[in-house]
């Protein structure tokens, strides 16, 4: 009975001092960290843009980004799809700072490939900073690489996943950061809506998600960039996107020439 109780008692503590953690404490892709509750929903995800919106994808143009044939990001029936490699990134000519973006995409089905090598993609901000996608439908992995992540740093608040094969969602809302030099002067925040549901709420973003380094690190020092969506080579199919789109929240967009 004792002992009951006191692995009862070492068990609360436990999950008392995991819950306790702030993000900034947590192990990238630490197995321990909780996983997000699903939340079901079942609304429209589509927004048609709005008249000031610029247009990356629409579904036929791909005239708005860097694309060089042999990493294979091709059209087909209206959908943007990725090339099938790893490490293949899809680039805007134009380079934004505050931003407010929509992004529809679709895992592919039927799923394969386990953990991360399942319909892993992303959008990067100022392709620095990635907003996870994968598929994790009856797929176990870290909550820092679950869909609507900071990768690596954040997970979403709530887990807002579809099922591979079903159109889903992105809005976000980035404010950029800002440098005096090498100096932070502010840190980059992120806002994501998953399928409309809220999964990061002003987050700060605390560096590059690229770098395998703990602490995280703003390595790149920019205040404008591109978005890049991310080619992940993952052998059970390519993600598909649709309805891509962007409202510069400070004034009009650079292009970087
Ligand atoms: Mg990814």
């Amino acid at each position: 009975m004792y002992i009951a109780t006191a692995v009862m008692l070492a068990a609360l503590v436990a999950a008392q001092s995991a819950s306790a953690k702030t993000a900034s404490e947590w192990k990238r892709n630490d197995p321990d960290r909780p996983i997000p509750h699903q939340v079901e929903d079942a609304r429209p995800i589509t927004i048609p843009p709005p008249s000031d919106a610029i247009i990356l994808f629409d579904g036929a143009d791909l005239s708005a980004f860097r694309l060089d044939p042999q990493y294979g990001w091709t059209v087909s029936d209206g959908n943007l799809i990725a090339g099938g490699q790893i490490r293949n990134y899809l680039e805007t000519r134009q380079h934004f700072g505050n931003l407010q973006i929509h992004l529809e995409f679709m895992t592919p089905y039927p799923p394969l490939g386990e953990g991360q090598k399942r319909g892993n993609s992303g959008v990067f901000l100022l392709g620095a900073y990635e907003i996870q996608i994968m598929d994790p439908a009856e797929n176990p992995t870290f909550a820092d690489g679950l869909p609507g992540s900071i990768y690596g740093q954040t997970p979403p608040s709530v887990l807002a996943a579809r099922k591979p094969g079903e159109w889903q969602s992105y809005d976000i809302v980035f404010h950029a950061p800002d440098f005096d030099g090498d100096e932070l002067v502010s840190p980059p925040t992120v806002t994501v809506l998953h399928n409309g549901v809220l999964v990061q709420d002003h987050t700060i973003v605390r560096g590059d998600t690229i770098p395998r380094v703990q602490p995280p690190e703003y390595r790149t020092r920019i205040e404008r960039g591109p978005l890049v969506l991310q080619d992940h080579g993952d052998a059970g199919g390519r993600v598909r996107f649709r309805n891509f789109w962007v409202r510069p929240l400070d004034g009009p967009a650079a292009d970087d020439g």
